[in-house]
């Protein structure tokens, strides 16, 4: 099984659909840490939540989707590009204890201190632009329901997702109401009645259904009375864009005090990515080199802006 993702049409309603099932990306993920299985399974419905996302992008760019958590769950963070690759990766507290069956709310909002920021970040930034960044209030039992959510809030789309993850794969379906100019009052009706049909069709798939059944086997078994068109298949992959120069940068952001400070307890500055594992070392000459190349060129590194809308 290669890692698909299937967008599809309905001839008879304003509706279109994804299915995705992702495999070998996702043991490329998990490869590279153990996580509890809580945090697996949440981590597994974000990574395909982010790919059905991202295969409507109407900008060569990324996804990302963090979560910054206040429980046993400190940080999650998937991110997509345009081309479906992926890269993902997550933050337990030390010593946290997580049930197998710990809810959304009970792993990273526990004290409603908990923050999810979904950004846009376009490749081809003009000077000075900035990714934007929208600020998703946790106000779901699951992250299918808290990204339907900020879908309507901020796209006014009508989404459904269905999300689910297991050791071997993870795999989901969006379906989203078209928006539509115009219509008079009676075919906005219809449009309203044929969406409510196809998420009631969609409704009668179970999770373990959707874990341990193939796309086109599940677009047959919910949609078979429906006449669709479907696309061409693309196809979800791991990649990781890290690079020294960007470590440097980040290092460039700690400040040339805390740069030193570190760099005279520990003599060289170790970094791992957190997404693939590479590892990236700074001795004193390389972290000089840094802070000389930033004067010279007077390069300014910002944190990216909230954008609450
Ligand atoms: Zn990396």
């Amino acid at each position: 099984m290669t890692d698909t993702l299937q967008k599809f049409m309905f001839e008879s309603a304003p509706v279109r659909g994804e299915l995705v099932e992702i495999s070998d990306t996702w043991r490329e993920v998990q490869a590279r840490n153990t996580y509890p299985k809580a945090v697996k399974t949440l981590l597994g419905e974000m990574i395909s939540a982010a790919a059905l996302l991202s295969a409507n992008l109407k900008f060569n760019g990324a996804i990302v989707m963090q979560i910054h958590g206040d429980g046993p769950v400190r940080l999650l963070v998937v991110e997509c590009d345009s081309a479906l690759q992926l890269r993902a990766t997550a933050k337990v507290a030390p010593g946290a204890t997580i049930a197998d069956d710990a809810t959304l709310p009970e792993l990273v909002n526990a004290n409603h201190q908990g923050r999810f920021v979904i950004t846009l970040d376009p490749k081809d930034k003009l000077p000075g632009q900035q990714p934007y960044q929208g600020i998703v209030p946790l106000d779901g039992d699951s992250i299918a329901t808290v990204i339907e959510n900020y879908m309507m809030r901020s796209e006014q789309l009508d989404t459904k997702l269905w999300l689910a993850a297991n050791d071997d794969v993870a795999r989901g379906m969006l379906l989203q109401k078209l928006p539509k100019d115009g219509g008079t009052g009676s075919a906005m009706e219809n449009d309203a009645e044929a969406w409510n049909h196809i998420v009631m069709l969609g409704s009668t798939v179970r999770n373990d259904e959707l874990l341990a059944t193939d796309i086109q086997t599940m677009m047959h078994r919910l949609f078979w009375e429906e006449t669709i068109r479907v696309f061409d298949a693309r196809h979800p992959s791991f990649h990781c864009n890290c690079s020294r120069e960007k470590v440097g940068n980040m290092l460039k952001m700690l400040g040339r005090e805390e740069v030193d400070s570190a760099l005279d307890d520990l003599g060289t500055l170790a970094i791992n990515c957190d997404f693939c594992g590479q590892h990236y070392e700074f001795d004193k000459v390389d972290c000089v080199q840094l802070f000389v190349a930033d004067t010279a060129t007077d390069a300014t590194v910002q944190p990216p802006r909230d954008t609450r809308h």
